[in-house]
């Protein structure tokens, strides 16, 4: 199957990025978001991201202009939804919302469109039945920065048809991504399978006084290769959202060693604004 018009729903951090990259490689994109502030915020991260993608990719004004006439925006789901092949669901992370979204686009996108969730936790199967084709809907989920953390993992639920994943497998390709193909659903996809344990085994050894940040790391980097170690990646990450997991975690489940964890997190860092590389500091300054 032929995909030419895609809409991505919520232009927010990663939404705004696959609506950019889809277009920076041809596809019309329908940018949808719920207001006209937002779409608006959308519009200015043209120039921001336009300058990234002669930095990083080396792309010529003509290929950006272009990528520009590919974009459209609106705020009626409907328009949004009126031509599109594919539906990038970009909103956020919300179970509720995503519900309300899903059931909303089934009843008005084409009956042929493909519905891909781009949700960082939740699973395809969680959604399928709302959006009326269970057999068309499953994941395809990008990293942030995704011109150069060209990651997407696809994964569908029991129902996915093997031919709607192909085509996004195909479509992935088309827009410059590595597609990463998943046999079956997995909270945290591959990537946060292997990278959250890594984080909090770190964490572990660090409250637990067994060693410091920089020999932990050091460890880490000199006996994989690995270019940075566990707490510089939560710098990247962010300290505030490996603060809240701990937390939710701490709470869901009184797991004393999250708690302290999250108690950590908080007197060395959250109170004192050091929220990690967006801050300038966090394990380490920047
Ligand atoms: P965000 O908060 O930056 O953006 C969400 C956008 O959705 C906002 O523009 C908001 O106005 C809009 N929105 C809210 N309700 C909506 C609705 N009902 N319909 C349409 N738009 C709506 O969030 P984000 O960081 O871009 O995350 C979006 C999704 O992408 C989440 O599911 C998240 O798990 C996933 N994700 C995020 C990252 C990341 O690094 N930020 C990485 C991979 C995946």
């Amino acid at each position: 199957m032929e995909l030419k018009h895609i809409c991505v729903a919520g232009s927010g951090v990663l939404g705004y990025q696959i609506a950019f990259q889809t277009a920076y490689y041809g596809f019309q994109v329908m940018v949808y978001d719920v207001n006209e502030d937002a779409i608006e915020k959308a519009k200015l991260k043209f120039d921001q991201l336009a300058q990234a993608y002669k930095r990083d990719l080396t792309a010529l004004d003509e290929s950006l202009a272009h990528t520009k006439s590919n974009l459209q925006y609106t705020t009626d789901l409907a328009e949004a939804l009126r031509y599109a092949d594919l539906l990038i669901e970009a909103i956020p992370e919300n179970p509720a919302l995503k519900k309300e979204f899903y059931t909303k686009a089934g009843e008005l996108a084409p009956a042929h469109c493909i519905f891909a969730s781009n949700s960082s936790t939740m699973l395809p199967s969680q959604f399928a039945a709302d959006s009326g084709r269970p057999d068309r809907f499953l994941a395809l989920h990008f990293a942030n920065e995704i011109w150069k953390h060209n990651t997407a993992e696809i994964m569908g639920h029991a129902g996915t048809d093997p031919k709607v994943f192909q085509t996004v497998e195909e479509f992935a390709k088309a827009i410059g991504m590595i597609p990463l193909p998943l046999h079956k659903e997995q909270p945290g996809y591959i990537l946060n399978s292997l990278l959250v344990p890594l984080l909090d085994a770190a964490c572990h050894l660090l409250v637990n006084d067994v060693a410091d940040v920089q020999t932990i790391d050091k460890t880490w980097m000199l006996a994989t290769g690995a270019p940075l170690g566990p707490f510089a990646i939560l710098d990247v990450v962010g300290l505030n959202t490996a603060y809240n997991i701990n937390k939710m975690r701490a709470d869901l489940t009184e797991d004393l060693s999250k708690a302290k964890i999250a108690q950590y997190l908080k007197t060395n860092f959250i109170d004192q604004d050091k929220l990690g590389v967006s801050t300038g500091e966090g394990f380490y300054t920047y």
